[in-house]
């Protein structure tokens, strides 16, 4: 069985400047106006890039957009790949699979799928 990937998950961080007053609050602290920045792991590499903002709503409306892109795995891909786009039946019941063991079914349910699975396939 191929292993399961963990979902990229965007957090919105912030980089201090040397003269910021808050410097020692940490990288979650909200209340100042350093460069907000947005950062998350996929395929055991780690990203990040700027907000190119210094409020953190906006950061946080910029990581739920990113989000959203990482989620359609539009991110990452050189040029979108428009030509199949129709998955197969059994494309569907794997990523359906992968998506039912990720959220913790059962190994009874998930047995269950996987006889489903083999009559489709
Ligand atoms: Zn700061």
């Amino acid at each position: 069985m191929a292993t399961l990937r963990s979902k990229p998950v965007v957090t919105v961080y912030v980089r201090h400047r040397d003269s910021c007053n808050h410097a020692s609050r940490g990288q979650f602290y909200r209340g100042c106006d350093c460069a907000k920045w947005l950062r998350y792991s996929r395929d055991g590499r780690q990203y990040r890039q700027a907000a190119e903002t210094r409020t953190w709503g906006i950061a946080e409306d910029k990581a739920a957009d990113l989000q959203k892109q990482l989620d359609a795995g539009e991110v990452g891909t050189v040029a979108p790949i428009v030509e199949a786009v129709q998955p197969t039946i059994s494309q569907t019941i794997d990523t359906y699979l992968k998506g039912k063991l990720g959220s913790g079914a059962s190994t009874e349910e998930a047995a269950d799928l996987m006889c489903i699975w083999r009559l489709l396939t």
